[in-house]
């Protein structure tokens, strides 16, 4: 992959800039345009796609395609169908002292925009804020992850060639590079990513009063009612924890069971095991590698260092950039596996008394991206949902909440803020830019008691036709309101009898 010479990245914002000032991308039929076009280069471009993805991440094709471009798909088509009404500007709520000045909410866009995705779903990442971006009508400047070379190189080649040269422009490399463009000013920054290079965003972002949004990972964890169905929770939670090889910001990141179940649940995810890879998975064409050599050392160092009791799997090859599937039982609360995002395909099984103190564990913790529960009490599920807070919250199944249709998606506190998803993300870089429009009229009728020499009777007036009141009694404010309009309607009549 051939990355971009730093020379070129102030040039390159600038043109986006003055292509956001031309006014081209702010037209809703342009907009729709281009967004059908985003559709296109996915479809027509499928098998090099997966081919890329396959490359960078040696994921299976079902979970490329069926994990990655068909919600990329559906989420281009929903934007581009549903964009003529996000953008179109609302009234405010009706309030008679203001309704002369007929106010609405103008939805603007915020202009110039820099995505910065992570390696681990650099299609679907790239084109989430991509999409919502130029929905609402700016410029954008995309920096996928040099850790999916591959693919962020079919992007680069892809997106010219399908929406021209000038709305997006896509910059590829490392740290270097995305210091570059982080020293720059852009209308919104959209981060995709780990914690530890969240800081470092939000930190360039203050210094020039960048608004962000970031969308980071964290531990999410899974906790089981023991009166759950055990099979179905293995079944669920070891394809979950499977899928990308682990590497997904949803993953679950370890379960809490309690101690009378976690045998049956160990048993019930060993058989599980067995038959998804009845020829082992490093044999298997349904078990993805770990995206680099330095994340697969990283993997194996969590393994090493538990001091919990290894079930399933445990070996590595580093070279093949291969972790097995493995299932840590008992792991001290302590340690590594225990502390940071493990974002590979190890799964650790924390024994707890009950759902109290699998609730205090996660409290005791950042919040997390998702919270599993698998139950079929209700009474359980609205426990552990209203006892803890995450980004999101999901019963009984594992990554799906991704796809449920209209749902936002984000994280809370350390798991990021903001959302770069559908509407929300729409919303996130649309400026609701508040209009008036005051008739002159108003002043000869009513609003001429504002101006200087002031005296205490317009002071009274002024107040009581523009102030709201905090009353008990609803005959009062009633009365109020009927007060208010006879006096505004003798004004108007007034004024309008004086300009006959
Ligand atoms: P990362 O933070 O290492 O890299 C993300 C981007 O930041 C890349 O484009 C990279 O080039 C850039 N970058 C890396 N180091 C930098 C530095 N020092 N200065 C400036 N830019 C830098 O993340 P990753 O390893 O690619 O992805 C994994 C992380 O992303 C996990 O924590 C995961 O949970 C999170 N994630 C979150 C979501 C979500 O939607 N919430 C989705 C996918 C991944």
């Amino acid at each position: 992959m051939q990355f971009t010479p730093l020379e070129d990245i102030p040039k390159i914002r600038e043109s986006l800039r003055n292509v956001f000032h031309s006014g081209k991308t702010k037209p809703v039929a342009f907009r729709q345009e281009k967004l059908k076009q985003m559709g296109y280069l996915v479809q027509e471009n499928k098998q090099a796609l997966l081919d890329a993805l396959k490359s960078d991440l040696g994921r299976p094709y079902l979970e490329s395609d069926v994990l990655e471009l068909v919600p990329t798909v559906n989420d281009i088509k929903y934007t581009h169908d549903n964009v003529h009404k996000w953008a179109r500007s609302e009234s405010a709520p009706f309030q008679f002292a203001s309704s002369s000045m007929r106010p609405k909410v103008m939805k603007e866009p915020k202009g110039t925009v820099l995505a910065i995705i992570p390696y681990n779903y650099p299609l679907f990442l790239s084109f989430t804020p991509l999409m919502a971006a130029i929905a609402a009508g700016n410029t954008v400047l995309l920096k996928p992850s040099e850790l999916a070379p591959a693919t962020s190189q079919l992007l680069a080649e892809l997106i010219p060639k399908y929406l021209g040269d000038d709305i997006v422009r896509v910059v590829l490399g490392a740290v270097e590079e995305t210091t570059k463009l982080l020293e720059l000013q852009w209308d919104h920054i959209a981060y995709t990513g780990s914690q530890r290079v969240a800081r470092i965003v939000s930190a360039a972002a203050a210094k020039h009063l960048i608004p962000v949004t970031l969308e980071l990972g964290g531990k999410n964890p899974v906790i089981i009612d023991p009166k759950s169905d055990l099979r179905l929770a293995a079944r669920r939670i070891w394809w979950g924890k499977l899928v990308n090889a682990g590497q997904i910001c949803v993953s679950p990141d370890y379960v809490l069971v309690p101690r009378e179940v976690q045998d049956q649940l160990i048993t019930e995810i060993n058989l599980v095991h067995s038959e998804f890879f009845p020829e082992g998975p490093a044999e298997s064409d349904s078990f993805g590698r770990i995206a680099t050599t330095n994340h697969t050392q990283r993997i194996a160092g969590l393994i090493k260092e538990t001091k919990g009791d290894i079930i399933i799997g445990g070996d590595v090859n580093l070279g093949k950039r291969y972790v097995a599937p493995t299932l840590v039982s008992n792991p001290s609360a302590e340690e590594p596996l225990m502390q940071e995002e493990i974002f590979g395909p190890v799964l650790p099984v924390v024994p707890v008394e009950n759902v109290d103190e699998a609730i205090a564990f996660v409290n005791a913790r950042q919040h997390p991206l998702v919270l599993y529960v698998f139950s079929q009490d209700s009474s359980f599920k609205a426990k552990v949902a209203a006892q803890t807070q995450s980004g999101a919250f999901a019963a009984n199944e594992l990554l799906l909440h991704v796809a449920a249709y209209g749902l936002p998606f984000g994280g809370t506190g350390p798991s990021g803020s903001g959302q770069v998803r559908g509407k929300y993300g729409f919303d996130t870089f649309t400026h609701l830019r508040g209009c008036i429009d005051q008739p002159g009229w108003i002043d000869t009728a009513l609003l001429w008691r504002r101006y200087p020499p002031y005296n205490t009777w317009n002071q009274r007036v002024l107040a009581w036709i523009t102030g709201d009141m905090f009353s008990d009694s609803k005959a009062s404010r009633w009365w109020a309101w009927a007060w208010m309009a006879a006096i505004a309607a003798g004004f108007t009549m007034w004024s309008l009898s004086m300009s006959r």
